[in-house]
């Protein structure tokens, strides 16, 4: 503030001053509230939003210098600042931070000089702080031999106004950033809850444009309110608060952070024991599948076993696949401040693509073949992969459970998961070609897991081991097959369909049968108990490069 607020104080009189005092948000409700007459005039001090074009400067360093997260914080700031006043920075209380100036006891004349602010401030850093204010008389605050420069008295009388509060918080930028070796000026980010749009965000913003012609900070995020299940806000007579402290028992910070990061912070944000208890599930969904990775790399040394890309097996290609899309969404949810987006990918590629389907198919490799066998080492050599990416892609969030993880992982390692940087994935994981034909396997494959849902609930079979799955596709199923023949049908589906029909069975644990072309459905054969399943979902026009399932599951079931 120092000089510039010199020539910005103006006394306001009666019904003028009670009106702006009404309008401030910030004094007391009582006081506001009054009748403008009944207030007592009083000269205020104020930041001149016009001068120097403050305001505009401000407007625009909230359109271009400045990230809003979520982004309608921009309209919202932009419109306070836009149609404020001026800004009110004086306030009648017995303590605070004080607006240093003095006043000639001879002439009453202001005195408020950079130089005389700089020496109260020294006295306020070597001494009490704020306190020496009020300690001291005014001449033990004065330079010595300070004279007033327009009677040349020598007595003066402090100021009793204190500061807003908000340009106090308003300064927290020079105060933490530009006093400390560590920090830099802006701050990359200021986070805090969406009302501070009309307090710190709006004061530190017109402080550092009025003092640095700058934003403090590169980014704004906002995040809502915590409620309560359904929504409610937390109250003490509706007796719905869940106090963050009394979960940790139960649930533990692991898990607590987990929630924050799961929930998404521009609404809302929901808190129950309901919401912590399928948290607390997802978290051992991800703990465990450290727990698996790391449970079968015991004997795996990553100098020494580690396959080449071009040696791993089919579905190994396609975790790393899954898992370099995986890296890309996570790495750009984080840029984007989006955790929940995190959470969910993580914990949706462990539960699904990891523990229903690569980890439950690599097993057999992994349990029965000889140590050494290639393919065991080929599948140890995706599950390391795994294990170092989820590892550190989590890491922020699950900062113990990564940490102690981190320590089990076999080979040369850092002191720390926190000291590793996020994982860079090679270019040869991204097959989309292979991502296309698994795309369209796993496709068949749920609908093969639905007839064989449906012939369990048949009593057909009992488990899925006991059924027969006949794969029947038809001719314009077959990329490559236009026109449609009988001949070529049969030549594409049968080279087409190895690798599908052998990562089916291993897939979904049936003996898997095809009959390659387009056999009637009708020519079951004797002996057979069948189940027809019709998957008949895209139309059956021709529609696009996407090669949708549509009549290729026939579950035929065998009775033994
Ligand atoms: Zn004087």
């Amino acid at each position: 503030m120092g000089g510039e607020s010199q020539d910005h104080r103006a006394p306001q009189a009666g019904r003028r001053a009670g009106r702006r005092a009404a309008a401030d948000a910030h004094l007391p409700a009582l006081l506001a509230l009054q009748e403008p007459d009944a207030l007592p005039a009083t000269e205020q001090w104020f930041i001149a939003l016009d001068k120097d074009g403050l305001r505009e400067r401000a407007l625009r360093a909230i359109r271009n210098d400045v990230r809003w997260i979520p982004a309608w914080g921009e309209e919202r700031i932009f419109n306070m600042v836009a149609h404020r006043p001026d800004w009110t920075i004086s306030r009648q209380r017995v303590w605070g931070v004080p607006i240093v100036a003095f006043y000639c006891e001879r002439c009453d004349t202001v005195l408020l000089e950079e130089r005389i602010v700089e020496h109260v401030a020294r006295i306020f850093r070597e001494g009490g702080g704020a306190d020496e204010w009020y300690a001291r008389p005014a001449r033990d605050l004065l330079p010595a031999g300070t004279r007033c420069a327009k009677c040349g008295g020598t007595e003066f009388r402090k100021e009793t106004d204190i500061l807003d509060v908000w340009f106090d918080s308003g300064c927290s930028h020079a105060a933490v950033l530009e006093t400390r070796p560590e920090l830099r000026w802006p701050a990359e980010l200021y986070l805090e809850g969406s009302d501070q749009h009309r307090g710190w965000f709006h004061s530190s913003l017109l402080e550092a444009m009025g003092t640095r012609n700058a934003p403090p900070y590169k980014a704004v995020l906002t995040c809502g309110f915590v409620v309560d299940g359904e929504g409610r806000k937390m109250s003490k007579s509706v007796g719905n608060v869940v106090a963050p402290a009394d979960l940790l028992p139960k649930y533990g910070a692991e898990v607590l952070r987990l929630w924050v990061a799961a929930e998404d912070y521009t609404e809302d944000i929901r808190l129950s024991n309901e919401i912590m208890d399928r948290l607390a599930d997802a978290y051992r969904r991800m703990r465990n599948t450290f727990r698996f990775l790391l449970g079968n790399l015991g004997d795996f040394d990553p100098a020494r076993d580690r396959q080449a890309y071009a040696q791993l097996d089919e579905v190994d290609r396609w975790i790393l696949d899954r898992l370099a899309r995986l890296v890309d969404r996570v790495r750009r949810a984080y840029e984007e401040y989006q955790f929940h987006i995190v959470f969910h990918s993580v914990h949706n590629f462990c539960a699904v693509d990891l523990s229903a389907l690569y980890l439950d198919v690599v097993k057999d490799r992994l349990y029965t073949s000889a140590p050494d066998d290639p393919r065991r080492r080929a599948a140890q050599t995706a599950c390391y992969d795994i294990f170092q990416t989820l590892a550190r892609l989590m890491a922020p969030i699950l900062t113990f459970t990564a940490e102690e993880a981190w320590r089990y992982a076999p080979g040369p390692r850092s002191e720390s998961v926190h000291l590793e940087r996020f994982p860079e994935v090679p270019l040869e994981w991204l097959d989309d070609t292979l991502k296309a034909e698994w795309d369209r396997l796993l496709e068949v494959r749920r609908e093969v897991a639905k007839a064989l849902e449906t012939a369990r609930a048949q009593k057909l079979i009992g488990s899925g081991l006991e059924a027969r799955v006949r794969i029947e596709s038809a001719p314009e199923d077959v990329p490559g097959c236009s026109p449609p023949s009988e001949r070529c049908c049969r030549r594409c589906s049968s080279s087409r369909a190895s690798t599908s029909r052998a990562a089916a069975a291993s897939a979904c644990g049936t003996r898997a049968r095809t009959s390659p072309g387009s056999s009637s459905a009708s020519t079951a054969r004797r002996g057979e108990v069948r189940a027809v399943l019709d998957t008949q979902r895209g139309g059956r026009a021709r529609s696009g490069p996407s090669h949708a399932v549509r009549r290729c599951v026939r579950v035929v079931t065998r009775a033994r």
